[in-house]
């Protein structure tokens, strides 16, 4: 799951996004309003965390901007303690969430996990696809009710198939949500990360779909 992370604040964006990126989302970073409303690729980004005060804008002006251009993409909006103005703003301006700061990581995660529930129309904590759970807030997944021992990007891997068990998952796709927009991607990762994978929730259930991608048998 790739997170575009909006915030001028330079400690406060390298601790959010170095325990996003160890949660094992892909994380990319604008520090201003005018990078954040140009942003190249809204539409693969999972969600957006906004800051509200940046140095060059107004965070719900580049959120207006962009439901404005038709982008769906949901955004949580980061705003100062008791400052509800920004809430009632935020949510006429097209926010879908709101974090409070100082920031829990916990709570932002869940938060973000819920956002995704909600798009994804399930209500209930588990995903689930064939003998597959998985379980975005606690990061844990079971096949067959046995728990799987999964690393980070294998367990985010399997979040993108279980989200959509029988649809073709393209390489490219699995390479954005897997590795950040600025960093160096790598098919033969891609395919490691497939292999291990299947060694783990059985070789069959990972079909290669030759020059397309991959599709979750479930
Ligand atoms: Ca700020």
């Amino acid at each position: 799951m790739r997170v575009l992370l909006v915030e001028d604040d330079a400690e406060l964006r390298r601790r959010l996004s170095d325990r996003l990126a160890s949660s094992g989302l892909a994380v990319d970073c604008a520090a201003t309003a005018a990078d954040a409303r140009d942003w190249p690729d809204l539409p693969q980004l999972g969600a957006i965390i906004l800051d509200l005060g940046l140095p060059d804008g107004d965070g719900l002006d580049v959120l207006r901007g962009w439901r404005a251009q038709g982008h769906t993409v949901p955004v949580l909006i980061l705003t100062a303690r008791g400052d509800w103005r920004d809430k009632v703003d935020g949510l006429n301006s097209g926010a879908d969430d709101f974090i409070v700061k100082p920031v829990r990581f916990e709570e932002l995660m869940a938060r973000l996990h819920a956002l995704w529930r909600r798009g994804g129309g399930r209500s209930a904590n588990s995903l689930v696809a064939g003998r597959i759970a998985l379980d975005p807030v606690a990061q844990t997944a079971t096949l067959g009710g046995q728990p799987l021992e999964l690393s980070r990007k294998e367990l985010t891997l399997l979040h993108l198939f279980v989200r959509r068990p029988g649809h073709v998952i393209a390489q490219d796709e699995i390479l954005e949500q897997l590795y950040p927009l600025m960093a160096e991607r790598d098919r033969n990762a891609v395919e490691a990360h497939i292999s291990r994978l299947r060694r783990k929730i059985g070789r069959d259930t990972i079909r290669t779909v030759r020059g397309l991608g991959y599709r979750l048998e479930a």
